[in-house]
């Protein structure tokens, strides 16, 4: 007897997997999507989950002149990996992210803004701010169903079964128990490893509570980097793997960029020393939360704090800030001062914010030196004086003396993370490739599980990039998986 075989599996229901069962499906073919959770959307169906996504040259852009030219945008992507990204992939990206938003437009999804996410950023970000606007997963959702797209919720893939070097489907396993779903292409798309402190630590050497802290609104259980195993398990090679880490303000104050925007002032570039009371960097890094995560990775107990005083807060209040978090606008004077916020973080017993009267007692709290902190506060009050940074070379419109008046404030960023990127090789149509670069038959992986173009470091200047990678590679996969399926053959890697 001849067993059922679909065209399409797609395992994991969420931004990447979604994308490629409503592009398989359009394109003809019978797809059956697994999920190990009983809803579809991954954690990106949580507004504000589905914020914006990445994309260059689209009709919007165009329209209103803004953003990179293609070329332009391959280069920044290219030289942010230090040359380290696959081209085709980075190339497929770019060059299909403008017809991604279109699709999704013909699909019923829009865009309100496009922006960057901090000034001197591109602006990419194709974003979703308006309360009624439709979550993308429960569209997707829709359209899939439309197209006869079968749901197994509850239903966790296991392994992947290969036969004559082919990838042939998955061993699932429901309430009832195992069970094997046999099918011609087979799609990955978990999410990555965000959810796994072990795996964190093994390939990233980040340490859960100690050097990162967990972002709730980014952290699921269901993130286990079962998706990596199962390809590298099926023959395929390993691609550079990273975490999207962040500058954070452990929760509950984190907020949607790393920082609640009522604590914004803290975000800008003020004082941010190390735990031996030094300064180590120009502070107009924190306008971008990764580059600024690296550098208070690299302080002891990767972690730095932020000075501020009330002059410096009025002052920010007043003439607005350096650099707006998330694409959130604070115009001068909306902003409340930040003497009782963080007044009232310190009493509910918050260990990541300080107040003090005076310089010596904000060391005893924080554990610096206090002559050290009192002199690095002197030398920074003398170079905002003489309007010239001599050490770390911060443009004088960015220094504020904190003076010698208290209160001080200090808030405590830490890293967080977004979630793991990367771990499997593939290419431009998502094909899982083995470790001599070959496809591996059968077999797709995408979303997070691929996501290995960012080099070492999330590129902020393109925010929204994870998901227009999920998208339009996830696009371009299930386009791929359905014309293999049509061909009748396995896709061994020759022709394109
Ligand atoms: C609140 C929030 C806001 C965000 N905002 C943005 C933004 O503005 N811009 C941006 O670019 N990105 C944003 N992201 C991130 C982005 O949406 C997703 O991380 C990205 O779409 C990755 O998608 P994915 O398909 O790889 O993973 P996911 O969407 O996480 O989907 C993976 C799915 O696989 C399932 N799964 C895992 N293992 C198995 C298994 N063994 N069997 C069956 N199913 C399994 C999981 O349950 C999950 O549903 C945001 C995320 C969140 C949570």
């Amino acid at each position: 007897m001849t067993e059922p075989i679909i065209d399409v599996l797609v395992i994991g229901a969420g931004g990447a997997g979604l994308t490629a069962a409503v592009s398989a499906a359009q394109a003809g073919a019978r797809v059956v999507v697994v999920e190990k959770t009983d809803y579809l959307g991954g954690p990106y169906r949580i507004n504000p989950g589905s914020i914006g996504t990445f994309a260059v040259e689209s009709w919007m852009q165009q329209t209103r002149h803004l953003g990179p030219s293609l070329a332009e945008a391959y280069r920044i992507l290219m030289e942010h990996s230090r040359w380290r990204a696959d081209g085709r992939v980075v190339s497929a990206l770019l060059r299909n992210s403008a017809s991604t938003v279109t699709w999704f437009n013909e699909l019923g999804i829009t865009f309100d803004h496009v922006i960057a996410y901090y000034n001197g950023a591109q602006p990419v970000w194709h974003i979703r701010d308006t309360p009624h606007d439709p979550v993308i997963a429960d569209v997707l959702e829709r359209h899939a169903r439309a197209l006869g797209v079968e749901f197994l919720l509850n239903t966790r893939a296991l392994r992947l079964i290969t036969r004559e070097g082919v990838v042939r489907g998955a061993e699932l396993e429901d309430a009832d128990g195992p069970q094997t779903l046999l099918a011609r292409s087979t799609v990955l798309a978990t999410g990555g490893y965000q959810g796994n402190p072990d795996l964190i630590e093994r390939y990233t050497g980040l340490r859960q509570g100690h050097d990162l802290f967990t972002f709730e609104m980014f952290t699921h259980p269901q993130h286990q980097g079962e998706g990596l195993q199962m390809a590298w398990d099926a023959g395929a090679g390993t691609s550079p793997t990273m975490l999207e880490t962040y500058i954070y303000l452990p929760d509950p104050f984190g907020g949607p960029g790393g920082t609640m925007p009522e604590l914004s002032a803290f975000r800008q570039a003020g004082l941010l020393v190390n735990d031996n009371g030094l300064r180590f960097v120009d502070e107009s890094v924190m306008r971008n939360p990764a580059d600024a995560a690296n550098a208070v990775r690299c302080q002891p107990g990767s972690h730095a704090y932020m000075l501020l005083s009330d002059r410096v807060d009025r002052q920010l209040r007043e003439q607005g800030l350096d650099f707006q978090l998330f694409g959130m606008h604070h115009a001068p004077g909306s902003l409340a001062p930040l003497a009782k916020q963080v007044q009232s973080a310190v009493d509910s017993g918050y260990r990541f914010l300080f107040r003090a009267d005076t310089l010596g007692e904000l060391a005893a709290q924080t554990g610096m030196p206090a002559d050290q902190l009192q002199a690095t506060v002197a030398e920074y009050d003398g170079a905002c004086a003489r309007g010239v940074d001599e050490g770390f070379f911060k443009e004088g419109r960015y220094l504020r003396p904190l003076g010698p008046d208290g209160p001080y404030y200090a808030a405590k960023f830490c890293l967080g993370s977004y979630g793991s990127a990367g771990g499997v090789a593939t290419d431009e149509y998502g094909r899982a490739l083995d470790e001599r670069r070959r496809p591996v038959p059968g077999l797709y992986v995408i979303g997070r599980d691929a996501a290995h173009v960012f080099g070492d470091t999330y590129p902020f200047v393109f925010a929204g990039l994870i998901q227009g990678l999920s998208h339009t590679i996830g696009r371009i996969t299930g386009g791929h998986a359905a014309l293999v399926v049509n061909r009748g053959t396995p896709d061994r890697g020759g022709e394109r």
